[in-house]
């Protein structure tokens, strides 16, 4: 007999579950972030889409500017891009205009637009599809999306779904044309490795060859520093080498695989390799995996393995042992009411900077007067590069930590307007989805730290 799924439950803890799926703890991580993580491949494509104009680039006409800004999401099929764009390099279909071909966009022609700015194709059409169609107006990205840009957008727009701004089913929709559209475009603009570079440069190898002789004792003795010296040196030439080469696109994307790990480790050489339980002991391997590993270094690769499946058995237990401390550390821990205010004067000065700002949102800043402003995603720019003051959570003079000292992120999470929050439970809740969706120890220990972070230590 078949027993559907759906059967076993009742209609409530259906209709449960259907709302739990726009939980936003379902999308957004502790850090108010979108967890729905974009695949590599399409991480790529959107770095090849959206490069900057270079020296062949030529202007596209202004029909086709027009055309793209007249079609709406359900129009942008590949047949359109590639056929009746000319877009993209097939054997099939002669590509005559570039993603990086330039447009100009007049003011008013999109959202943001103020004034006559240059564009490319790629970045209309990735402006068309993915954001054109959000009820909310946002403005013309003019970017490459390499190093983390496309998620900063992703972040950016999920605050307006905790800010209530923006329905989470528009928001879900979203993130399943980033997906669509970016695996659908790397086949085209996604250009893969090919022999020329896997295959060291010579020039590079025989530098590299150099160095290993030069620096041979400390490598024998497992000096990482020397070795770390020596990769660092010979990565400088593999960037120079092979800037204009679009197989670069690969690692400059901001997705996997990294230039200092995949490509060095394929490509360049293994480098240090841990050599006993506390990290403090490392082997060096001067060989790559293209070229192959020598009979007298296997036992230091194969010792990496060993350890890695320590790490991943033994160390799992202790992860789950300080996780149990911390939940249990946490169990006492309350923030008021939405609304609530101490009205301490501690606060904690921090240098709010390109890298940081994200860290910063939804907790009060405050004022020369002692007033309090939200930091958003809207106004948090304004202070990239300044001191400001916060409110944070250890500075609270009340029993339950109030609103103002806590931010507003936690309201937005559990959606929680009415009553106290229990940080206990929410932070049970969050390692409870850890160990049940079999992380490492790493990304285990990652997230005690953010517990603390949260817990104790929320803005810094
Ligand atoms: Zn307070």
């Amino acid at each position: 007999m078949k027993i559907a799924n759906r059967g076993l439950f009742s209609e409530e803890a259906n209709q449960e579950a259907k709302e739990k799926v726009n939980d936003p703890l379902h999308v957004f991580d502790t850090q108010g972030r979108n967890k729905r993580e974009i695949g590599y491949e399409s991480t790529q494509a959107y770095f090849g889409m959206t490069l900057p104009p270079n020296k062949d680039s030529k202007d596209v006409t202004t029909d086709i500017k027009q055309d793209i800004l007249s079609m709406d999401k359900s129009n942008f099929t590949m047949k359109y891009i590639l056929k009746h764009l000319k877009l993209g390099d097939f054997e099939k279909i002669e590509n005559q205009n570039e993603f990086n071909d330039i447009v100009v966009l007049e003011k008013g022609d999109y959202p943001g637009i103020k004034k006559e700015t240059e564009t490319t194709v790629g970045r209309l059409l990735v402006n068309q599809i993915l954001f054109s169609p959000l009820s909310i107006e946002y403005p013309y990205q003019n970017n490459a999306f390499g190093d983390g840009a496309l998620d900063y957008n992703l972040n950016y727009i999920g605050s307006k779904v905790l800010s209530k701004d923006l329905p989470m089913e528009e928001y879900k929709a979203l993130l399943k044309r980033v997906e669509d559209f970016g695996l659908r475009m790397s086949s085209v603009v996604a250009p893969s490795l090919d022999i020329d570079m896997i295959d060291l440069d010579d020039e590079i190898k025989e530098m590299r060859d150099e160095l290993i002789e030069e620096n041979r004792e400390a490598i024998e003795n497992g000096d990482t520093d020397v070795i770390s010296e020596i990769e660092d040196k010979l990565l400088d030439e593999v960037k120079q080498k092979y800037k204009d080469n679009p197989q670069m696109e690969l690692y400059l994307s901001g997705g996997k695989p990294y230039l200092d790990n995949s490509y060095k480790k394929n490509s360049i050489m293994i480098g240090a390799i841990p050599a006993d339980l506390n990290g403090n002991k490392f082997h060096i391997s001067t060989n790559n995996l293209v070229d192959g590993i020598d009979k007298s270094d296997i036992h230091k690769v194969s010792g990496a393995m060993i350890l890695g499946a320590y790490f991943r058995g033994i160390k799992t237990a202790s992860g789950g042992y300080l996780a149990k401390q911390g939940i249990a550390m946490a169990q006492s821990i309350k923030a008021g009411k939405h609304g609530t205010d101490c009205g301490t004067n501690e606060y904690r000065t921090i240098n709010v900077t390109e890298n940081n700002k994200e860290n910063y949102i939804d907790a009060y800043m405050v004022g020369s007067s002692g007033e309090l402003t939200l930091l958003t995603y809207d106004n948090i720019d304004e202070y990239v590069g300044q001191e400001i003051d916060i409110r944070y959570p250890e500075g609270c003079v009340s029993e339950k930590i109030c609103n103002k000292c806590m931010g507003e992120r936690y309201y937005k999470l559990l959606d929680e307007y009415e009553d106290d929050i229990d940080v206990g439970l929410f932070i049970s809740k969050i390692l409870t989805e850890l160990s049940t969706s079999g992380s490492t120890v790493l990304t285990q220990c990652k997230n005690f730290i953010n517990l603390f972070r949260v817990s104790q230590n929320m803005w810094g």
